[in-house]
């Protein structure tokens, strides 16, 4: 059953909001429209905007998760059908989109999130301290967040000190000395839980934060796999891709209908090998961007080659000479 483009205010929320949205405030003060205001609004506005809601829900089945989340953000009234947490057929479009453009993530949103708060917060690079957008940040599990490396570092401490009860019930991350670290905030709130306790009550803490841990490991080593298979499927996508647009560069000929890049140079470009490194997806942007790179790197390739050669002929012609030279002086 397709539900109509409004959808009434939550009373209940199922799920938290776990971020900040800057639609937020607007998505609450007009969740409440009713679909023939909905109707009423749109007279002057562009033509996707009056399609019925079924028609727009249809289309919106068959764009990928990127392609959802600009779509949302391309107006409040969009926003508002495609936020809407609270809506069953939503959630399965953002759900079905997920499945059909992102096959590697399979597993349900975590706890609190969304469907379309998961598509963003494994879309989106932006750090969780910061707020800054970069494409290193990474994500950790243990906290249901992005973090870039830099945010990472000045948020770890290692365990010195810490009581092992505590340590056993925190998920420890390796720093680059291969010692083990620690979320600070989250040892001091520990911390703070465990001092007013005797020390039969801190056994008993110990036992039951143990067991809350042990059920969290699971899920967590799930999504930790379910990354790496993201992340080597993403790879091997961006490869194809990137290789499907070198060949067609290479079969590229000149007005007399000759080849104008040879394979075996452009596949020396170091640009090239760095490309096939990278997990992100593949654009028509990044080509843009690669193949600029590897037209730089190719002649700087062919001047260098050509100036060794000259350098070669030179130095063979010289050393040509100076055996004439000496053959005349004898
Ligand atoms: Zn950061």
């Amino acid at each position: 059953m397709v539900q109509t483009r409004r959808f009434k205010a939550r009373s209940n929320p199922s799920t938290k909001q776990i971020e900040s949205d800057p639609f937020d405030s607007l998505q609450q003060t007009s969740t409440t429209t009713t679909t023939s205001s909905h109707l009423q609004q749109n007279v002057n506005k562009p033509s996707l905007c009056t399609l019925p809601p079924e028609t727009f829900l249809q289309i919106c089945k068959n764009l990928s998760p990127a392609d959802l989340l600009s779509l949302s953000r391309t107006c409040k009234l969009f926003y508002n059908d495609l936020c809407c947490e609270d809506s069953l057929t939503i959630q399965e479009i953002w759900r079905q989109s997920r499945y059909s453009f992102m096959p590697y993530r399979k597993l349900v949103p975590p706890e609190g999130m969304s469907e379309r708060q998961y598509v963003r917060f494994l879309l989106e690079n932006k750090c969780h301290f910061c707020g800054r957008k970069s494409k290193s940040t990474k994500i950790y599990w243990e906290r249901k967040i992005r973090c870039c490396a830099g945010c990472l570092e000045t948020r770890m401490i290692d365990s010195q000190d810490v009581e092992p009860i505590i340590l056993q019930i925190l998920h420890c991350r390796w720093d680059r000395n291969g010692t083990r670290v620690y979320w600070r905030d989250q040892i001091m709130e520990k911390i703070k839980e465990i001092e007013p306790l005797s020390q039969t009550e801190r056994v008993e803490w110990g036992e039951q934060q143990y067991k809350k841990f042990k059920l969290n490991e699971r899920e967590l080593n799930r999504r930790n796999i379910e990354d790496n298979c993201a992340r080597r499927q993403q790879r091997y996508d961006r490869k194809k891709i990137i290789d499907e647009k070198l060949n067609e560069m290479i079969s590229e000929t000149n007005k007399n209908g000759s080849p104008i890049w040879i394979r075996a140079y452009l596949e020396k470009c170091s640009s090239l090998s760095k490309a096939y490194t990278y997990n992100r997806p593949f654009t028509e942007r990044s080509w843009k961007i690669l193949k600029q790179k590897l037209v730089r790197e190719y002649n700087e390739m062919l001047d260098a080659d050509e100036s060794e050669e000259i350098d070669f002929i030179c130095g063979e012609y010289l050393s040509d000479l100076d055996s004439n030279n000496s053959e005349d002086k004898n």
